[in-house]
């Protein structure tokens, strides 16, 4: 609804209010307006007929319809109605019953599921060895298709490692890692 529609709408409920006073008073003929002035009319046009066929309600949406009917909240919800739904029962962190410690380093972990420091301890080594690699053979495209070895400092490969791809790192082999 634009401007145009309310004020024409509130025009027809001034004359409706007009007719029922008139009825009420017993006056049923028509008056005449006491100074009639020949002009355009201040108030918008709104063809009855028109009006009556509801075309004048499929017009384009005006400017002032986003402003004035626009949906706000009538009231500001106060701290303690937020603070209650935002600590709401299902919206609070979950107690977790299925932590145990690890077998390996001790650090806490859920069960079922890979211990987070140990799995960066194997991505370290893991990176380690790559580097070896790439010094070795100076890059992926040059391994040979035989199985590899890892051999740590002061270890020897023994004789069923002969003809295989043998990495040497020059370090200890750490506790964790096995043969
Ligand atoms: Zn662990």
């Amino acid at each position: 609804m634009n401007l145009a529609a309310l004020l024409n709408s509130l025009r027809c409920s001034l004359l409706h209010i007009e007719s029922r006073l008139l009825w009420a008073a017993g006056i049923e003929s028509q008056l005449v307006p006491a100074l009639a002035v020949n002009g355009s009319s201040p108030l918008p046009f709104i063809d009855e007929q028109q009006q009556k066929d509801g075309q004048w309600l499929e017009r384009p949406p005006g400017v002032l319809d986003s402003i004035l009917w626009m949906a706000a909240p009538k009231k500001r919800r106060t701290i303690e109605v937020n603070r209650t739904r935002r600590r709401a029962e299902p919206k609070l962190v979950k107690v977790k019953l299925n932590i145990e410690p690890c077998p390996e380093c001790g650090h806490l972990k859920q069960k079922h599921i890979l211990c987070g420091f140990c799995y960066a301890k194997v991505c370290k080594e893991t990176a380690r060895i790559r580097n070896q690699i790439q010094a070795m053979e100076g890059g992926p495209l040059g391994a040979p298709s035989v199985e590899t070895v890892v051999v740590y400092a002061d270890e020897k490969p023994s004789e069923a490692d002969q003809g295989k791809r043998i990495v040497e790192m020059p370090r200890k082999r750490p506790s964790w890692f096995g043969h």
